[in-house]
């Protein structure tokens, strides 16, 4: 299997002609993903990062942006999957309880995807 770079992961919900495609980036010095829109340049800069000029969009989503409710990194299954379905069961882990949890995660024009904290998902059907 050739090594893909620039995977694309399905079309952007937020504009015409945009693929969601996976970046590999560092944050702190630790790598992770970035899921960007092909029509959003993000440049880096010490941690801080800015969409460029030239980009007609911004939507993305961060690998480790669930990082607070310990899941470590966005799959890019789960990423196809809230591209074609708008919502995807994501895993969560309380640090209180100990003990792992689901949740839905849908697309969030401003942070990427947002956790539904109202609806529980009390059984895991797979
Ligand atoms: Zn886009």
């Amino acid at each position: 299997m050739p090594v893909m770079i620039n995977k694309k992961l399905g079309k952007c919900p937020f504009c015409e002609d945009g693929n969601i495609e996976v970046r590999k980036i560092q944050i702190n010095a630790k790598p992770t993903k970035l899921y960007a829109c092909t029509n959003a340049h993000w440049v880096f800069e010490h941690d801080i990062c800015e969409l460029s000029e030239d980009s007609t969009c911004s939507y993305r989503i961060f690998a480790n942006q669930f990082l607070a409710w310990n899941k470590k990194s966005i799959g890019e299954n789960e990423i196809r999957k809230v591209l074609e379905e708008e919502q995807v069961k994501v895993r969560l882990f309380s640090s209180k309880t100990k003990t792992e949890y689901f949740k839905w995660a849908i697309i969030d024009k401003e942070y990427g995807l947002s956790i539904v904290w109202d609806i529980d998902i009390t059984n895991e059907e797979e």
